[in-house]
């Protein structure tokens, strides 16, 4: 039976009576779900014996602008119904003050892997990140927390963020779910008008350009780049924020490609900010 709660009390006695059953799974997210979500729950299911756990908390933190907070897509019913399709065992969905009785007097500081990317266009995003889901990781104490590949630079920062602070979970990343058009699933997508979404799926295509100059052999990052922003056609609906190549591990720009590389992209599509990336090898490298 899915129990739905709303406090990190009860939360914790719940997940404390399945501790003895098994592996604990954790899949935060931000409501509003999708088949990308989804993905992530099925692994969960898949590879842990106990409970899985779906947080749903609209994190005000990490949001760098007032009207996206406000606009952001919440569904409670609509996911609850998701997660019991998917064997989900216990969703906590907090209020913010449940979240955050008092402001927060301290944060997580993220470093130079906030440097760049959405970290550079996004101040103090990736600082409620990491804060968000420090909390959340308290809470849940799960053995096993599921993350999205699309978001590849914030699974760098949780990646990260586990490690410095010794938390005691095993993170998993998860492959990119897309629409047949290639556009990776997105919560945001739901604000694209019809004729936006037909546009959006140029940023993925962008993207697979850079793959594909790299496993041809190019090696300068600032013309594969230049010709991978070509695909995105001029149209004043469209905005290209960055496309970049970057070090998987610590995210810092890429000049030349002598190894694997992650190409990533935001894209503005009227007023909804789309971001994508993908892994690209260089020939004769493994993946
Ligand atoms: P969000 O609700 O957008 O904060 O996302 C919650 C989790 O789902 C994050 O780990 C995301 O990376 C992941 N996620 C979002 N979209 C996708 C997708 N299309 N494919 C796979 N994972 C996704």
């Amino acid at each position: 039976m899915l129990q739905v709660l709303e406090t990190i009390a009860a939360t914790r006695a719940a997940i404390g009576q399945c501790r003895s059953q098994g592996t604990i799974g954790f899949v935060p997210t931000m409501g509003a779900l999708h088949a990308g979500h989804a993905s992530l729950i099925q692994h969960a299911r898949r590879e842990c014996s106990g409970a899985v756990v779906v947080s749903i908390f609209v994190n005000p933190l990490q949001f760098d602008r007032p009207d996206d907070l406000e606009r952001y897509p919440r569904s409670l019913d609509v996911d609850v119904d998701l997660c019991r399709r998917h064997g989900v065992d216990i969703v906590f969905a907090p209020t913010v003050n449940e979240m955050y009785p008092r402001p927060m007097e301290m944060g997580v500081d993220v470093g130079r892997l906030a440097d760049h990317l959405c970290g550079r266009y996004r101040p103090g995003h990736f600082k409620g990140v990491a804060t968000v889901v420090l909390k959340l990781l308290g809470v849940v104490q799960a053995d096993m927390a599921y993350f999205g590949e699309k978001d590849a630079q914030q699974l760098a920062v949780v990646r990260r963020l586990v490690t410095d602070f010794n938390v005691p979970v095993r993170i998993v990343g998860v492959p990119t779910v897309r629409e047949p058009d290639g556009l990776a699933l997105s919560s945001r997508n739901l604000r694209l008008s019809a004729e936006e979404r037909t546009l959006a799926p140029r940023l993925y295509a962008a993207l697979q350009r850079a793959a594909a100059s790299i496993e041809e052999g190019a090696a300068n990052a600032t013309e594969i780049a230049r010709d991978a922003a070509t695909l995105i056609p001029a149209d004043e609906r469209l905005r290209l924020e960055y496309l970049e190549l970057v070090d998987p591990e610590d995210f810092q720009p890429v000049t030349r490609i002598t190894g694997p590389v992650v190409a990533a992209g935001a894209l503005w599509v009227g007023n909804t900010r789309l971001i994508d990336n993908v892994r690209c090898t260089p020939p004769g490298r493994s993946a």
